[in-house]
């Protein structure tokens, strides 16, 4: 688990950091919120409020508000690395909506590309690598969006609904587009048609994106000549919808029924992550029930997570 913090507001008030990463270390994996000024005069629960005293955090590495999209990278590079030996592969993005998780992702142009794009090249180079070793790749991808516990195909086409297949431990979705993708421009051209097919149907639902979780899915499946070995690994990078709680956001009716299906995925992708740590630790012959299918988020990503 990497914390990555967001660089504050250009102009904005509070430009003074609350969050402090130890700048001794080369690759910091602590961090610590400072106490808000006169929050501890806030009221009895103030004591107990870690605004209050400062409190510090663990992660296996922290990204302070410096770091940029290729440091970040470069943490993750091994992961989707290994997609091209076969491995299925998941990174989340998680947070409050504004707290860089499309920017960590997607990300801009240039040196702010995202995660999604410098996995693909990276993935695209290494393929090209390979080939002297005589293996020869295939790449697809697919982009879904899961709003309200239901699945939507961003590839553009005709609208179907889509459900989740699961025969015998092999979870798909049946009829979820996917598209050949074989260079950076083609990779591109995809996003961006996703991306608009995206806020279409948004708009017309009145909804916002941070309101979904978006999930990018590249196969990637080669075949060695030489050894007749072949490999059928997958990438799925997921922008989680934003982590905001329901009662702070004051909403209710239609929001509410939103928020709180935004906050069960949330709370079942903790569950399947939880079960999971506790499963591996395990030394029992019984293994440890994953909830997947409590959500649509978890079900559709449960052969990558397992
Ligand atoms: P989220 O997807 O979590 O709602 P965004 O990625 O949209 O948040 O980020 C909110 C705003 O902050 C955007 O304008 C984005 O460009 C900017 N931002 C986020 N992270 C960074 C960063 N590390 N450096 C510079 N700007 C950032
Ligand atoms: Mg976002």
């Amino acid at each position: 688990v990497f914390c990555r913090v967001r660089p504050p507001d250009r102009g904005g008030a509070t430009s003074k950091s609350l969050v402090r990463v130890p700048s001794n270390q080369i690759e910091p994996t602590a961090l610590e919120l400072l106490p808000v000024e006169g929050a501890a005069q806030a009221g009895p629960a103030a004591s107990n409020n870690a605004n209050a005293k400062g409190a510090k955090f663990k992660f296996d590495r922290v990204f302070g508000e410096a770091s940029s999209q290729e440091d970040v990278f470069r943490e993750v590079s091994q992961l989707t690395q290994s997609a091209l030996d076969g491995h299925r592969v998941c990174i989340f993005a998680y947070g409050q909506t504004g707290s860089g998780k499309t920017f960590t992702m997607e990300g801009a142009s240039g040196d702010h590309r995202g995660v999604v794009p410098r996995a693909a090249q990276q993935v695209f180079d290494a393929a090209r690598d390979l080939q002297s070793l005589g293996w020869t790749y295939e790449f697809e991808a697919s982009c879904l969006e899961i709003y309200n516990e239901e699945l939507r195909d961003l590839l553009p086409g005709p609208s179907t609904k889509l459900k989740i297949s699961d025969a015998n431990g092999v979870v798909t979705v049946p009829g979820l587009r996917s598209a050949k993708i074989v260079d950076a421009a083609s990779l591109e051209a995809l996003l961006n048609a996703a991306s608009k097919v995206r806020s279409t149907a948004a708009t017309k639902c009145n909804e916002q994106s941070s309101r979904s979780h978006y999930l990018f899915r590249m196969r990637l499946k080669g075949r060695n000549a030489t050894t007749q070995e072949s490999v059928d690994g997958e990438l799925n990078l997921i922008d989680l919808a934003g982590s905001e709680r329901t009662k702070e956001s004051g909403v209710s009716g239609d929001a509410m029924r939103e928020a709180n299906a935004i906050n069960k995925s949330l709370s079942s992708l903790g569950d399947v992550i939880s079960a999971m740590g506790k499963r591996q630790d395990a030394t029992g012959r019984t293994p440890m029930h994953v909830p997947y299918r409590n959500s649509k988020l978890t079900h559709v990503l449960q052969n990558a997570l397992s």
